[in-house]
């Protein structure tokens, strides 16, 4: 079968590998049809994501259809079509055995730590996958994993009710986080850098959308706060300032959602943080909100679609590589398919 395999950076080729076969108990042997390119795909095809060794073939966001079950595999059937969940833990450290597999002692994902998506078929443990009924397009389909981050982080910031929501980053990250919260009736204001990434923003509901290159993020938050300050700031541009900025717009009781995996210390004192008592949480991956996210998609709620801008066939895969690198304008989700 063919595979997408990042050999040494910026070096993608399309390699024939073996088909995998099931050999464990709960094993599902899954023809890929389609797998959404992520930030941190291009992170390993640059060769800057710690988490991965090279050689590996990527993909974290895939879907595709059963074609064969192991033992002991319950409530998937052959013909099911199913996204996957990339996150694989241990079921016994601390993090596991408190509901919070997500962030596992030994944790591995699918497309990082070991070989991905981005091939012809895939042997998964069952629990991985789970099943729409409806006939949503694999190139869809395979968009539930961005949203479950989107899901994981409006859940570690409890968002929702009547609180204002500051999305940093109309990346595919933030537009996930927007769809949800507006879903649940937050009110959102989101910035960025690209009108175009802005105008996506608006389409899929953002109340009021800020670039920071011709406009104060201050005063647009207090104007859309009344001078309150934000409730919530979910930061996805991830940079040491951004973070610093999130400390100082939010309001007293506020909260601020971090995804980004710098190294870099941000300069932030704790009387910022004492005087509002903020809460100030990490979000990483999903904790199990794949089925949430496929009840949404499946009940009209959210567009995952809404975040794809190209799709590639995968012997188009270098391509679509260089275009997500070099046009940032345009892209905002990549979608390849394997058919
Ligand atoms: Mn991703």
């Amino acid at each position: 079968m063919k595979a997408i395999k990042v050999t040494e950076p910026y070096k993608v080729e399309i390699v024939e590998i073996e088909k995998p076969e099931i050999k464990n108990p709960g094993e599902v042997l899954v023809k890929i049809k389609a797998g959404g390119i992520c930030g941190s795909d291009l992170g390993i095809y640059k060769g800057i994501n710690s988490l991965a060794t090279l050689p590996r073939i990527i993909g974290h966001e895939f879907a595709g259809v059963v074609e064969e079950i192991g033992e002991g595999v319950e409530g998937i059937a052959v013909g099911d079509k199913v996204a996957v969940d990339p996150v694989v833990s241990c079921g016994e450290c601390y993090a596991c055995t408190h509901g919070r597999h997500n962030v596992c002692s030994t944790l591995e994902v699918i497309g990082v730590h070991r070989d991905g998506g981005f091939c012809e078929y895939i042997v998964v443990n069952y629990k991985n996958l789970h099943k729409t009924s409806k006939d949503t397009p694999f190139e869809t389909l395979c968009l539930v994993e961005p949203f479950t981050i989107g899901a994981q982080i409006n859940s570690r910031g409890q968002i929702g009710g009547d609180d204002t929501l500051l999305i940093m980053g109309c990346g595919p990250i933030g537009l996930t986080v927007l769809q949800i919260a507006k879903k649940n009736g937050v009110r959102v204001i989101m910035t960025d850098l690209l009108e175009s990434r802005l105008k996506m923003a608006k389409e899929m509901g953002a109340d009021r959308v800020v670039n920071v290159k011709e406009e104060d993020l201050y005063t647009a938050v207090n104007e859309f706060t009344n001078n309150v300050g934000i409730n919530v700031v979910v930061d996805a541009v991830c940079n040491t300032k951004s973070f610093e900025q999130a400390v100082e717009v939010t309001s007293p009781a506020g909260r601020i959602v971090v995804i980004g995996l710098l190294a870099q210390p941000s300069q932030i004192a704790q009387a910022g943080i004492t005087k509002k008592e903020l809460t100030i949480t990490g979000s990483r991956l999903s904790n199990y909100k794949f089925h949430d996210v496929i009840e949404w998609m499946d009940a009209g709620q959210i567009k995952p679609e809404m975040i794809r801008t190209h799709m590639y066939h995968y012997t188009e895969i270098a391509k679509a590589i260089d275009v997500a690198v070099n046009n940032p304008q345009d892209v905002c989700k990549i979608v390849i398919k394997f058919d």
